[in-house]
């Protein structure tokens, strides 16, 4: 079934996943990716979900363009929060700004604004859909278009996407007149939250962006760990 889904093109892997799955959700950030599914998915079906994670960190930016993608598809868009006592004990214990202190410190941040709301989110769904494309970075150059998801047992995880170039994303988007995040504009390649995402420069990957002050570490939250990040125990 994944070679089969490698063959197909975006629209038809969303039409596949309504279809078979009956329940999927599309877990958008909001970055131009997300946007490129949305559309589609409203034609495929009458209200696709959507799942987005409000962190408490995110550029204001990111609000007004999940009002505008409100307005625009009649999505049912689910945004999820951190659980607050969590976030709670944890600014008490370590501070705000954590995540500038430890690439550990920064994981326990993404776990507590991120990876734990998407599981619970997630709770119920046999598949969910993801913007990652395997030019991204080298970490997601080998992601499928359909796998298991490393961190969901029995879960699929479907990205439409995944043999998209930037190029591709750019031109649907200027083709079919798309809306899409202000930070762009500003010279972003890749939008996260607030604190943790910069501009990129010329030649930079394009989520160099992302957490720019870790040396080495993955740039990846723990939405997107692969099978090995989870055995080398990089989700805390
Ligand atoms: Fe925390 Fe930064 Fe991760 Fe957002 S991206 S959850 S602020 S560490």
């Amino acid at each position: 079934m994944a070679a089969d889904l490698e063959r197909l093109d975006a629209r038809e892997v969303l039409a596949w996943a309504y279809r078979e799955l009956g329940r999927v959700a599309i877990v958008a950030s909001f970055q131009a990716e997300s946007i490129v599914l949305t559309d589609p998915a409203a034609e495929v079906v009458e209200r696709p979900e959507v799942i987005t994670l409000d962190t408490g960190r995110l550029p204001e930016a990111t609000h007004r363009l999940m009002n505008e993608v409100r307005r625009r598809w009649p999505v049912r868009l689910t945004v999820v929060s951190p659980h607050h006592g969590d976030v709670e004990a944890m600014v008490a214990e370590h501070g705000p700004n954590l995540f500038r202190d430890s690439v550990d410190l920064r994981h326990l941040c993404c776990d507590m604004r991120k990876t734990r709301p998407l599981d619970r989110a997630l709770a119920g769904y046999p598949g969910w859909i993801t913007g990652l494309r395997r030019q991204q970075s080298h970490e997601r150059a080998a992601v499928p278009v359909a796998g298991p998801d490393p961190a969901r047992p029995g879960v699929l995880k479907l990205a439409p996407l995944a043999a998209w170039s930037r190029e591709q994303v750019w031109r649907h988007i200027e083709d079919r007149r798309l809306p899409v995040h202000e930070l762009y504009g500003a010279g972003y390649t890749s939008i996260g939250c607030e604190p943790c995402t910069r501009a990129t420069a010329d030649g930079e990957d394009e989520r160099a962006g992302r957490w720019w002050w870790e040396q080495g570490a993955v740039k990846e939250c723990g939405l997107h760990w692969t099978a090995a990040s989870l055995v080398q125990g990089a989700r805390a």
